[in-house]
């Protein structure tokens, strides 16, 4: 099963972050690239694929992705450093017509650049911190930690019942959009124990037998999508308003419609994320 944002032909090279002779050496590199993101947003050309320019050795703030055929690939984002509050509403239609592995390299330097930007002072201490390890990891100069970029798991699921799935959606949604309920892991849960609660918190519904169907990184700032499916004893809804706008039972022939971008009773959501992924691999069975 191929997700959105995975793919990306990159060796990442962790046995060289440790070494900074080796970053030099990548950085001075003529066959070195540079992906420069403006406000986190990508870079594309006329074709649609990711446009990279030649690597500037003096960027030495740049994240080292990895090699790709070999070649250093780095990336740095615009201006100083500060996190743009939402995103281009064009984005997702930017990355829609992007090669999937195009799309997944974006989705790690947007990651990572959006880590660093929100990143500057040490949890630890308060003290100011720098890049470290080619970009992947930030050093307190004041306590010395060591801070990670970090991925927030998050369960996506359908809960099923008597062949058809649970979809909700929220107000900010374009209108006729619903999903599959998400929602993040809390501390010291299972991802089973995260399908029920989330579940029972928004719709009101008790699901059993949770069953993992697929992953994707979602770079918006750093989830893994943790998609799941789960089946329902009741079809009784509950809807907690604070969280959702409105909730369906699905049948077949809805999900159907919507996946063939028919006018029917819902829209799906778009082919970057992994609730489509999801309501897919449920139709075909
Ligand atoms: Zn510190």
């Amino acid at each position: 099963m191929t997700t959105g944002f995975t793919g990306a032909t990159l060796d990442r090279a962790d046995h060289e972050r440790d070494d900074p002779a080796a970053f030099a050496r990548a950085l001075a590199d003529p066959a070195a690239r540079l992906l420069l993101l403006t406000a986190l947003e990508p870079p594309v050309r006329a074709d649609g694929a990711l446009a990279w320019v030649a690597m500037d050795a003096a960027r030495s703030d740049a994240v080292l992705l990895g090699y790709m055929d070999g070649a250093p690939a780095f990336a740095a984002g615009d201006g100083d450093g500060t996190v743009p509050a939402m995103r281009s509403p064009t984005l997702m239609a930017t990355l829609a017509n992007m090669p999937a592995s195009d799309a997944a390299l974006y989705g790690i330097a947007r990651s990572l650049i959006d880590w660093h930007g929100r990143h500057r002072f040490c949890a630890k201490c308060g003290h100011v911190t720098q890049a470290a390890r080619a970009g992947w990891a930030r050093k307190c100069g004041g306590c010395g930690t060591l801070h990670f970029p970090r991925t927030d798991p998050v369960v996506i699921m359908l809960a099923e019942h008597t062949g058809r799935v649970l979809l909700g959606r929220q107000p900010s949604w374009p209108a006729g959009r619903y999903s599959a309920l998400a929602g993040f892991v809390e501390v010291g849960e299972s991802i089973e124990e995260a399908v029920a609660r989330e579940v029972m918190e928004e719709a009101g519904v008790a699901v059993q037998a949770v069953r993992y169907v697929a992953s994707q990184p979602w770079p918006f700032p750093s989830q893994l999508m943790i998609a799941c499916v789960a089946q329902a004893a009741d079809d009784t809804l509950r809807i907690d308003t604070t969280e959702l706008e409105d909730a369906f039972w699905a049948s077949r022939d809805d999900v159907a419609a919507a996946l063939a971008g028919e006018e029917g009773r819902f829209i799906a959501p778009p082919r970057q994320a992994i609730a489509r992924t999801l309501l897919e691999a449920w139709f075909r069975g």
